[in-house]
């Protein structure tokens, strides 16, 4: 078990520049997540540290090892593709066993252990014995998972795994993977653009952009903590809300979120204007005036997913997106006042020459 250490990575398709510069390392024993945008080049970063394409500059580390020159058999890393790839004509135990026999250290008794332990953590007993072609395709998948696990590579990268897996068996395909994840603590990069997956299997997640990693943080510290509006608009459903060119007066904001002026610190109580932003679901609705609530009229509400209500607000010559409670939302009629209050200690306060989001 390793980690990964990129240093000034940058990689060219002809003159357009996929990857620019990055330096980063992977934690050894922990779930990165490469999460970004389609096009952002997470797959082309997986790519370069498996080996199966050459950085036009810098170098890829496995521990204190440059791997630049080393082929993707002489990584010894694992994979796990889109599709399952699984070995036609024989049982799932098999498919697991096959790449065991390789390692002549191993022996029979060795093997079964190793493969019953993935067995296990996958909850796939039941199907074990089962010719491959008489399994769907969650189920493959997990026997491809399985056979990269079983075999302990310095390395397992996985390259949107769930992407393709039919619906039913996505939610159990994904809490299978963290179990294995977390059981086995091997060094894992994940490829995936969906945030709630990279939610929920990362250790850190390494937010892409335009060929840079714009932030790598744990998902609790990327959601709360966004560096940029990117990460905060990328990450939510719906995105953060954001208020942009917010003039700075000595130090301080005045605008329509909150009664009061309020005091920044730090760089941003020197410049002249900032970004605030706020997610949707810190925004509150109360049933009574606070000291820090203000006066805003509801102007639409909906029920989304986990049946909470999405509430769009103006708040004097400002808008804002609201994620409620069942028992808050139902009660608001669209139309009708409400008090709503923009916790100060929720709000973020972003440079204004910052990459903007693209709402
Ligand atoms: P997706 O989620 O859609 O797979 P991604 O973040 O994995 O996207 P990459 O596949 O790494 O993105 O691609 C990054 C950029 O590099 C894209 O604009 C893509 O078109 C370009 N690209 C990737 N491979 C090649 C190639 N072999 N030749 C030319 N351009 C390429």
């Amino acid at each position: 078990m390793v980690d990964i250490t990129v240093k000034s990575l940058t990689k060219k398709f002809g003159d357009f520049t996929a990857l620019r510069d990055l330096n980063m390392t992977f934690p050894a024993g922990r779930v990165t997540c490469l999460l970004g945008p389609s096009g952002c080049g997470k797959t082309t970063l997986m790519r370069i540290i498996a080996g199966l394409e050459t950085p036009t500059v810098g170098e890829v580390f496995f521990g204190s090892q440059s791997v630049n020159r080393l082929s993707t058999r002489q990584r010894n890393i694992g994979m796990v593709f889109q599709y399952p790839v699984v070995y036609r004509g024989i049982n799932a135990r098999r498919n697991i066993e096959l790449p065991l026999t390789e390692d002549r250290s191993l022996s029979k008794a060795e093997r079964d252990k190793r493969v019953d332990e993935v067995l296990d953590i996958l909850e796939m007993r039941h199907a074990a014995d089962a010719d491959i072609a008489d399994l769907d395709n969650g189920t493959r998948q997990k026997v491809a998972c399985a056979r990269e696990v079983a075999r302990r590579p310095q390395i397992i990268l996985f390259d949107e795994p769930i992407t393709n897996v039919d619906i039913n068996s996505k939610l159990q395909l994904k809490r299978a993977l963290k179990e294995v994840f977390m059981r086995l603590k091997q060094t894992i990069i994940y490829v995936t653009h969906d945030q709630t997956e990279a939610m929920t299997l990362a250790d850190q997640i390494a937010l892409m952009n335009d060929g840079v990693i714009t932030q790598m943080s744990s998902p609790r510290e990327l959601y709360d903590k966004p560096n940029d509006a990117f990460a905060g608009f990328f990450l939510g459903n719906p995105g953060m809300n954001f208020y942009t060119h917010i003039a700075v007066t000595q130090g301080k904001v005045s605008c329509a979120l909150f009664p009061l002026s309020i005091e920044l610190t730090g760089e941003h109580a020197r410049a002249q204007a900032v970004t605030l932003g706020i997610r949707p679901e810190y925004v509150r609705i109360l049933g009574a005036q606070t000291p820090l609530s203000v006066r805003g009229r509801i102007t639409s509400k909906s029920i989304v997913t986990g049946g909470q209500y999405l509430v769009h607000l103006r708040v004097g010559d400002i808008v804002a997106k609201a994620k409620v409670a069942p028992s808050v939302g139902c009660d608001l009629a669209t139309g009708s006042d409400a008090w709503v209050e923009f916790p100060i200690e929720r709000v973020r306060v972003f440079g204004q020459g910052e990459l903007q989001p693209q709402v």
